[in-house]
């Protein structure tokens, strides 16, 4: 197989400051279209990946990247869903087994077979090739695995639903936010801004749990009801008993018992980040409320795209810093210091 050589930023080694190379991308395949990427998200997996903290290794030199929006640049002889100029989105995965029930069922994201979804990046594809993300200018995919990005979203501020957005989009749809619903998200990050945005759409009646008041203006102005700080213990007084669904977007430790208390009678505490130690959670907690806590992982295609739509019809995108590529590792280190607001976004021109 041929390949064409593309510029990208990665990471040469575990831990290693990543750095400007070129990484090959595959010839177009029959169904396969040609991005021309330009943006990238930083997402917090992102950095996970390129330090390696996730173990199993990694394949290094390594291109982080799958919140991606671009325009399809070319097309492979029996692309049928995308057209030169078109405005694309790829997120966090490129392909699955397409035969298993949960491919079947548009849920490729769980997918049980052999090939297992195949990550946008740190992968290996079903060419035997590894996988390398959208800190680049090009990357070839199958049109299957590419979303449509509306006209009425900024390219820019549309990488991160491709991540953040689907994370969000997919519990929130699944446990029936809506009017009538009392929602809670936890953490105002990347990911807890764009629960706010969405789950306020839906029509849900929205409350945002943060450590603290800091960033207060910004939750209210996302579309947040109310905003409490979880470093006060009256929160936890005030609000029992409160809440159909709570999202929990942070990564860190937090006391679970104590926001289960938060739910009302058969509500539902969703984890989205993943802590390194695991969980403890008080069976009362559950059973005296035949409350549920359940995980969700980003969402299938046709969901990603349900979402997109969503976000199209509603004006909703990401709020974000946009940086060129040489700034990155100083990206990288902000993120770890939750100093952003919300999602920093790579101009992939200036790779
Ligand atoms: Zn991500
Ligand atoms: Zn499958």
């Amino acid at each position: 197989m041929t390949h064409t050589s593309v510029a990208a930023y990665a990471a040469p080694a575990p831990k290693a400051p990543l750095e400007r190379t070129t990484i090959p991308r595959r010839e177009l395949g029959a169904h396969d279209i040609l991005i021309d990427i330009k943006f990238a998200g930083i997402c917090h997996s992102d950095i996970h990946t390129a330090r390696a903290e996730w173990g199993e290794g990694g394949h290094f030199p390594l291109v982080p990247g799958h919140e991606i929006a671009g325009v399809v640049a070319a097309t492979g002889s029996a692309v049928s869903r995308y057209a030169v100029g078109d405005r694309v989105g790829v997120g966090c995965f490129v392909d699955s087994c397409r035969e298993c029930d949960n491919c079947r069922a548009g849920i490729e994201q769980y997918c049980t077979g052999e090939l297992g979804n195949v990550g946008t990046y740190n992968a290996v594809g079903r060419d035997g090739e590894p996988t390398q993300g959208g800190y680049s200018t090009h990357l070839v995919v199958d049109e299957n695995y590419a979303l449509r990005i509306p006209e009425s979203i900024p390219l820019d501020a549309a990488a991160p639903l491709l991540c953040a957005g689907i994370t969000v989009y997919s519990p929130l749809a699944h446990w029936q936010a809506g009017p009538g619903k009392k929602v809670a998200v936890v953490g105002l990050g990347g990911l807890g801004h764009m629960g706010v945005k969405i789950a306020h759409a839906m029509g849900a009646e929205v409350t945002v749990l943060s450590q603290s008041l800091r960033k207060k203006d910004d939750g209210l102005r996302f579309g947040a009801d109310a905003y409490h700080a979880t470093s006060d213990p009256a929160t936890f007084e005030a609000l029992a008993g409160t809440f159909d669904l709570i999202i929990n977007t942070v990564s860190a430790d937090l006391d679970l018992n104590a926001y289960l208390s938060l739910l009302r009678t058969d509500g539902t505490l969703v984890q989205l980040g993943a802590p390194e130690k695991p969980l403890t959670v008080a069976p009362f907690a559950l059973i005296g409320g035949r409350r549920s806590f359940a995980g969700s992982l980003i969402g299938g295609i046709r969901e990603t795209q349900e979402m997109l739509d969503f976000c199209g019809e509603h004006s909703i995108a990401a709020d974000i810093e946009l940086i060129s590529a040489d700034r990155i590792n100083e990206a990288y280190e902000r993120v770890l210091a939750s100093d952003v607001r919300y999602r920093f976004v790579i101009d992939t021109s200036t790779i």
